[in-house]
C-alpha cells in the first residue's frame, strides 16, 4: 500500500511527492499526458523565486527528476476513480488497482474553448491551443491569438519570432497579464493588436481560412486574414471523475481552503484544480507542500488513533 497516491503529474502534484518523500513516505504519481502540467508549454518562467529564467519543458524535467530522485514513483496511467476503503483509497486507472493511505488531487486544469461553430472540427486543421506545440506549422502565415492574459502575451511573442503577422484578439483593451508581457510585444512590428474585439466565427471548412471578429464598441464585424488560431482564454477544471468523492464548487473546481483539506478526510487537493484566487506556479507549489505535509500528518494521526 502507498502512503500518498498522487493523481496529477505537474507542479502542485511533484511538490507533494518531493515533501512526501522527503517526510519518509512512498508516494505514487499517476500522470495521463507529459508530466509538467501546462507550465510546460511555456516559452520562459521568469517569475518563479529565485530562478530568474527557465523555459516550462526545462522546469518541468528538472522538478520530475527531483522527485524520482527521491524515489516517487511514477506511473503514465489515466485515473478513472477513486474508491474509499476501509483503511484507506483505491486509485483505479486504466491499467489497475493502487490501494493509497491518502490521495492529493492535483489534476490541474483543461484549456477553455471559444465556443464557436467549427472549433472542435478546425482543431489540429488551424485551431489550436499550444502556440509552443504547433506554431512553427505557421511560419511566414499570418495567425491570430484569441486572450488578454499572460499565455496569449506570451504566444503572441513567440509566434512574432516565426509568423508573418499576429493578431492579439481580445475582449477588453486592458490585459489581464503582465505589463512587462505587454511591453514586449508592444515593441513587434508584426504585431496587431485587436482590442474590445470577440471572435465571431471561423472561416473555412478543411482548414483555417480566417476568422470574423466583432468590434464591441462599434458592433462592426472584421475579416482577419489567418491560417492559424491560437486560443488562450484561460482554463477549465477537469475533476469530473472526484464529483462523488469530494465537493466540488459551482465551476467545478475541488472546494478546500489554504489547508488543502476537502471535504473527504483523507483525500487532499494541491493547485490550480482547487477553488482558489491566484493560480500561479509559485502557488501550485506552495499546495503541493502544504497538501503532502497534511499527508503525513494525518497518516499519523491515524496510527496514533489505533
Ligand atoms: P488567464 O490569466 O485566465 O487569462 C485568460 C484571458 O482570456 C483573459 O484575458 C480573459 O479576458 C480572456 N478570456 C476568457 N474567456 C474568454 C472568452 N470566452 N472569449 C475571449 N476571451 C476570453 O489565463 P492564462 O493567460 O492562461 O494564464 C493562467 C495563469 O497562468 C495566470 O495566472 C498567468 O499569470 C499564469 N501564467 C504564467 C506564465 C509565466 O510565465 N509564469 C505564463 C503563462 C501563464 P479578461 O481579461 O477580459 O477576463
Amino acid at each position: 500500500m502507498y502512503d500518498i497516491g498522487i493523481i496529477g503529474g505537474g507542479t502542485a502534484g511533484l511538490t507533494s511527492a518531493i515533501y512526501g518523500q522527503r517526510a519518509g513516505k512512498q508516494t505514487i504519481v499517476f500522470e495521463g499526458a507529459n508530466y509538467g502540467g501546462q507550465i510546460v508549454f511555456s516559452p520562459q518562467v521568469e517569475n518563479y523565486p529565485g530562478i530568474a529564467s527557465i523555459s516550462g519543458a526545462q522546469y518541468s524535467m528538472n522538478l520530475k527528476e527531483q522527485a524520482m530522485n527521491l524515489g516517487a514513483e511514477t506511473k503514465q496511467e489515466q485515473v478513472e476513480k477513486v474508491e474509499e476503503v476501509e483503511n484507506g483509497f483505491v486509485i483505479v486507472t486504466t491499467e489497475g488497482k493502487y490501494p493509497c493511505r491518502t490521495v492529493i488531487l492535483a489534476t490541474g486544469v483543461t484549456h477553455r474553448h471559444l465556443g464557436l461553430e467549427k472549433e472542435e472540427t478546425l482543431t489540429g486543421a488551424g485551431v489550436s491551443y499550444c502556440a509552443t506545440c504547433d506554431g512553427m506549422f505557421f511560419r511566414g502565415r499570418n495567425v491570430a491569438v484569441i486572450g488578454g492574459g499572460n499565455t496569449a502575451l506570451q504566444d503572441a511573442e513567440f509566434l512574432s519570432n516565426y509568423c508573418n503577422k499576429v493578431y492579439l484578439v481580445h475582449r477588453r483593451d486592458e490585459f489581464r497579464g503582465d505589463a512587462k508581457n505587454v511591453a514586449a510585444l508592444k515593441e513587434k512590428e508584426n504585431v496587431e493588436f485587436v482590442l474590445n474585439a470577440v471572435p465571431k466565427e471561423l472561416l473555412g471548412d478543411m482548414m483555417v481560412e480566417g476568422l470574423v471578429v466583432t468590434d464591441k464598441v462599434t458592433g462592426e464585424d472584421q475579416t482577419l486574414d489567418v491560417a492559424g488560431i491560437f486560443v488562450a482564454i484561460g482554463h477549465l477544471p477537469k475533476n469530473d471523475a472526484f464529483a462523488e468523492l469530494v465537493d466540488l464548487d459551482g465551476e467545478g473546481f475541488i472546494q478546500a481552503g489554504e489547508s488543502c483539506e476537502t471535504s473527504k478526510p483523507g483525500v487532499f487537493v494541491a493547485g490550480d484544480c482547487r477553488t482558489k484566487e491566484v493560480r500561479q506556479l509559485t502557488t501550485a507549489a506552495a499546495d503541493g507542500a502544504v497538501a503532502a505535509l497534511a499527508a503525513v500528518k494525518y497518516i499519523a494521526d491515524l496510527r496514533e488513533k489505533r
